[in-house]
């Protein structure tokens, strides 16, 4: 099928429903960058997606949009709950990968002379790397099913964090559909000593400082100001949500042959989402979605700790609060207005946020009024933001932006592309201190292996799907 696409407008592409599509393709994006998307099989992909059964609205692609397994990443869509589907496609591999935000007292001056031994304390406190595991801190089965039920507040209740934490994550932390008898042994082996590691390259704990504030009353309202120093944490569920999606796959091929759904791309394995099939991933899913909240508590907690071996301070005068933690590779069953009436759907968002519009009951009431606080990573030589969610989110996207600046290289293309610097050399040339777990997770991790993100969030900014609130500056990361 050759795709074709109409202007919408200037942030707005249409792929009409054509072929065995049910519905419209949709991608926010510039000409220019289109140019880049056509690349990869992406495009392909949001076309693919409009040919599941129960699909509502159209199938929606973010900026950051490039090829991924079978959904592509930057991809949304909504499917009804009688008639529609669910495909471990359409979260991904590292089901909640997610990003959280901490504010701190401190400002950039109080950082930039001890950035090395800060970074050096992180390193050492947090695991990082690919198969990174924790020496001491090995959970038995009953404990880590437990983290399966209950996310980030089982983290609270040993100890790893405040209560008010809680109120600053998605969902505060918690899925509750989430069922760990779904979850294969394969996967609790593979997350029992897990729990509280970073992971692969991707994948960051970051000191920097607030560069530049677009909107001081919403800044002031998250608790920001310029030149403040901060933190952002990146990872998600490890080898356990990796498992469970295998797992998964497998039985969602013999499902979707079992209820007659033709697939475009075997990739888009699903089951309807009523099916027994459907509600075994719901759980798991939801189970490895826990683990990843707990994960990013943990890595709170020791960063809060490492910030106070540091400053011979508490980590509540330092004022590291929780500003939020989002999601940005889940499934979820959210209450939309779809043509004029209340609609319950599962909502996929692989490689996109939640950006719920100021008032929505679903954001905690510290946010109520000025909407969700969307945090968007860039790549760790340029910078980050900060946005919140907006009406027209919840109109257009079914509260949904943007996740990332998005690769537009491989990582061996990067390798390739890079041959002989020395990153960490140039990175501190430019006041950043990167230090990096694997031999070339630098390298695969440069600035020009990503977007500019400052370009995928004008879009998402300027088609108001959320709205700008504050850009970051690394000064300090640590990548798996
Ligand atoms: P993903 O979950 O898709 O791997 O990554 C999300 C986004 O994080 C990427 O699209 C990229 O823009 C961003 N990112 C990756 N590494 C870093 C980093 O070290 N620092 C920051 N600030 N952003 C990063
Ligand atoms: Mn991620
Ligand atoms: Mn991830």
């Amino acid at each position: 099928m050759e795709i074709t696409l109409r202007q919408i407008d200037k942030y707005r592409f249409l792929i009409p429903k054509q072929g065995n599509m049910y519905t419209d393709g949709i991608i926010y994006t510039t000409s220019e960058m289109l140019e880049l998307i056509k690349n990869d099989q992406s495009l392909k992909q949001v076309a693919n997606v409009a040919c599941l059964p129960g699909i509502v609205g159209p199938s929606l692609a973010m900026p950051d949009i490039h090829e991924g397994y079978g959904f592509p990443i930057g991809g949304v869509a909504a499917f009804d709950l009688e008639t529609g589907i669910i495909s471990p496609g359409g979260v991904g591999y590292d089901i909640n990968c997610g990003v959280r935000l901490l504010r701190s007292n401190l400002v950039k001056e109080d950082i930039i002379p001890v950035i090395e031994k800060l970074v050096d304390t992180l390193f050492f406190n947090i695991p990082t790397g690919v198969g990174s595991r924790r020496k001491d801190f090995k959970l038995n089965q009953t404990e880590l099913k437990a983290v399966l039920k209950n996310g980030a507040k089982w983290a609270i209740k040993q100890g790893f964090g405040w209560s008010t934490d809680l109120e600053h994550i998605e969902a505060g932390g918690c899925l509750p559909q989430a069922n760990p008898e779904f979850v294969s042994n394969k996967a609790l082996e593979r997350g029992k000593a897990q729990l509280g590691t970073l992971g692969s390259g991707n994948h960051f704990v970051e000191v920097g400082y607030v560069e530049e504030i677009y909107d001081e009353k919403i800044a002031d309202a998250m608790g920001l100001f310029k030149n403040q120093v901060t933190v952002i944490i990146h990872t998600g569920s490890r080898g356990l949500g990796h498992q469970v999606c295998d797992d998964h796959i497998k039985v969602m091929l013999k499902a979707a042959a079992k209820y007659g759904i033709s697939l475009p791309d075997k990739q888009l394995c699903c089951a309807p989402i009523s099916s027994p099939e459907g509600q075994k991933y719901l759980a798991a899913m939801a189970a490895a979605a826990n683990f990843a909240f707990t994960n990013r508590q943990m890595i709170t907690h020791w960063v809060r700790e490492s910030f106070e071996q540091f400053f011979k301070d508490s980590a509540e005068e330092l004022g590291l609060d929780l500003i939020y933690d989002v999601c940005h590779n889940i499934a979820k069953i959210e209450t939309h207005i779809y043509q004029g009436e209340n609609k319950r759907l599962c909502i996929h968002r692989k490689g996109a946020t939640r950006a719920f519009a100021p008032g929505h009951p679903e954001v905690p009431a510290a946010y109520r009024e000025i909407g969700q606080p969307v945090l968007i990573p860039g790549d760790m030589g340029r910078y980050s933001y900060v946005l919140i969610g907006t009406k027209k989110a919840m109109e257009e996207t079914f509260g949904s932006t943007c996740h990332g600046a998005g690769r537009v290289m491989s990582r061996h293309q990067a390798i390739k592309m890079a041959k002989g610097r020395n990153i960490a050399k140039e990175m501190r040339q430019k006041g950043i201190y990167v230090r990096g777990a694997g031999r070339y997770t630098l390298i695969e991790e440069i600035s020009e292996a990503y977007k500019d993100v400052t370009d995928v969030i004008e879009v998402v900014h300027n088609a108001g799907i959320s709205k700008k609130v504050a850009r970051l500056k690394p000064m300090g990361v640590i990548k798996g």
